[in-house]
């Protein structure tokens, strides 16, 4: 089969969260069964160019139509972890992507609307005719829209589109001008409730609401977010568009590539290891306390990993921070976020920690260190109040730290209660909790923290069975293969 990926992120070039690692991890796992891959981005001036290999210009006159003018587009090619990579560069003032992030612009909606009706004009000129698109988040919600009311009848008629949902927070909502700009003539017709008309805002459009009108099939990242997304309110507006369109949509749990997230190989963490012997993830943990001047004590470390985003349960991650202080634990937190607001709360908790030698911030991005964190640290918590699917408790699952989760979305298809999961003993591997409140986090917490300091080869007994979970691309792998089957065959 001959896939291309279309899609913001891929890691480890342009990462701002999971959606990169599912892009590339999934990429990898469908190419290792033998397909063909090709992934399209954007060509961001910030992405990591020192990761890309063999970077050279492949198309250097591609004129995307665009405002019934056109831009002037390079698409360069490189190899990004093996992967191949195609990068689209527009030459116009509009600047789409040479901004210095990868998102937060107030023309959000125009700069990724360019994109998708490039990536598609690549695929034209270019004579691609891949059996299978698949798009994915908002950004790329055009794309299907933009195959079946226009490209497909100019010769793209083979492709089949698969578009994956990985944050229902973020749709995509415009104007309908934006419609004319990719040469989507007549926005009545495409602005009405069964097309692409916003379930909310009569007057806007949806890109997110196009994509899955239009695509063969949607997915969105994990079974108990598919559901979520149709029964309750965190598919932010778009229920009823999902349940009429429920014959092509389900839930698949993302991987992790164990290429890339495993202990026993990871060339950025001080000491490998593995359930054989764990006793070296505890050098890791010496190191860690090392980088981070926390004092070494007989203490375990508490850990968050991850986007500081209201999703992201701000209020209990503040709160862990002091109640893991009060019951004898350290705690060291790596995040950031877009808000201004929001970053600077934490830099003043930062301030107000700064003696603390149980404790540590470090607010910005950085994957080397997140790999010693995940590697040192003994609990990792993932308090989310809505989480698709979530990495964080997969990949320290892997590195033998104990996740303590909220039960939502993909944390719940992952991670099973030590305490009071219905399955065996043997395959529970964290801890659970509930209510949005900082009761229960107390009370998760320090079931979790006493059993590290009064049954430490029981904590042992969980790290282990955690460690020993597969969520590697193996099982997800093979479902996007059924569905690009089935699309392909309808
Ligand atoms: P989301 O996609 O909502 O951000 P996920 O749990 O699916 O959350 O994926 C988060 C990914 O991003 C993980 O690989 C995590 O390690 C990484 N990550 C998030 N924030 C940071 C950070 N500040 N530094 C390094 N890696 C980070």
């Amino acid at each position: 089969m001959y896939i291309v990926m279309i899609a913001s992120e891929c890691a480890p070039v342009a990462k701002v969260g999971g959606l990169g690692d599912v892009v590339q991890g999934l990429s990898r796992e469908l190419e290792t069964r033998g397909h063909a891959v090709e992934i399209i981005l954007p060509k961001y001036d910030c992405l990591r160019y020192d990761l890309i290999h063999g970077l050279h210009i492949t198309c250097a006159d591609l004129w995307v139509p665009w405002h019934g003018n056109a831009i002037h587009c390079s698409v360069w090619f490189g190899f990004v972890h093996g992967r191949k990579c195609f990068f689209i560069e527009p030459h116009s003032q509009d600047n789409f992507f040479s901004r210095g992030n990868f998102y937060g612009y107030p023309d959000e909606a125009l700069r990724f609307a360019f994109f998708s009706k490039a990536a598609l004009e690549f695929l034209l000129k270019t004579n691609k005719r891949p059996d299978i698109l698949h798009c994915h988040d908002w950004q790329t919600g055009l794309v299907p829209v933009l195959l079946y009311e226009m490209y497909q009848h100019v010769g793209m008629s083979n492709p089949r589109v698969c578009y994956t949902i990985h944050n229902f927070r973020h749709q995509g909502i415009a104007s309908d001008n934006i419609l004319a700009a990719t040469g989507l003539q007549r926005p009545s017709y495409y602005h009405q409730p069964d097309r692409l008309q916003d379930n909310f805002n009569p007057s806007a459009i949806n890109f997110m609401k196009g994509g899955i009108v239009y695509s063969n099939f949607v997915t969105t990242v994990s079974p108990q977010h598919a559901w979520e997304a149709r029964y309750t309110d965190q598919s932010y507006g778009l229920g009823h568009t999902l349940y009429l369109h429920q014959g092509k949509f389900g839930g698949i749990l993302n991987g992790l590539d164990y290429e890339v997230w495993n202990p026993e190989i990871d060339s950025l963490i001080p000491c490998r290891y593995h359930i054989g012997n764990l006793d070296r993830k505890y050098c890791n943990k010496e190191k860690l306390r090392e980088r981070l001047w926390l004092r070494k004590e007989f203490k375990p470390i508490v850990t968050y990993v991850g986007r500081l985003d209201q999703q992201k349960g701000i209020h209990l991650i503040k709160h862990a921070i002091f109640y893991a202080l009060q019951q004898g634990a350290q705690f060291v937190l790596l995040g950031s976020s877009p808000e201004a607001g929001i970053n600077e709360q934490f830099w003043q908790l930062k301030r107000q920690l700064n003696d603390n030698q149980d404790c540590h911030l470090e607010i910005g991005f950085n994957e080397e260190l997140s790999r010693l964190i995940y590697a040192g640290s003994d609990l990792i918590l993932v308090p989310s109040i809505y989480e698709p699917c979530g990495l964080t408790q997969m990949i320290a699952l892997k590195y033998g730290t104990v996740p303590i989760v909220r039960a939502v979305g993909g944390l719940v298809n992952t991670v099973f209660d030590r305490d009071y999961d219905l399955r065996p003993f043997h395959e529970r591997n964290g801890y659970v909790f509930n209510q949005d409140s900082y009761q229960a986090l107390e009370s998760v917490m320090h079931r979790a923290i006493s059993l590290w300091y009064n049954y430490p080869s029981e904590f042992c007994k969980l790290m282990i069975s955690g460690m020993r979970y597969d969520y590697s691309w193996n099982h997800p792998g093979q479902d996007y293969l059924n569905i690009y089957q089935h699309i392909m065959q309808n």
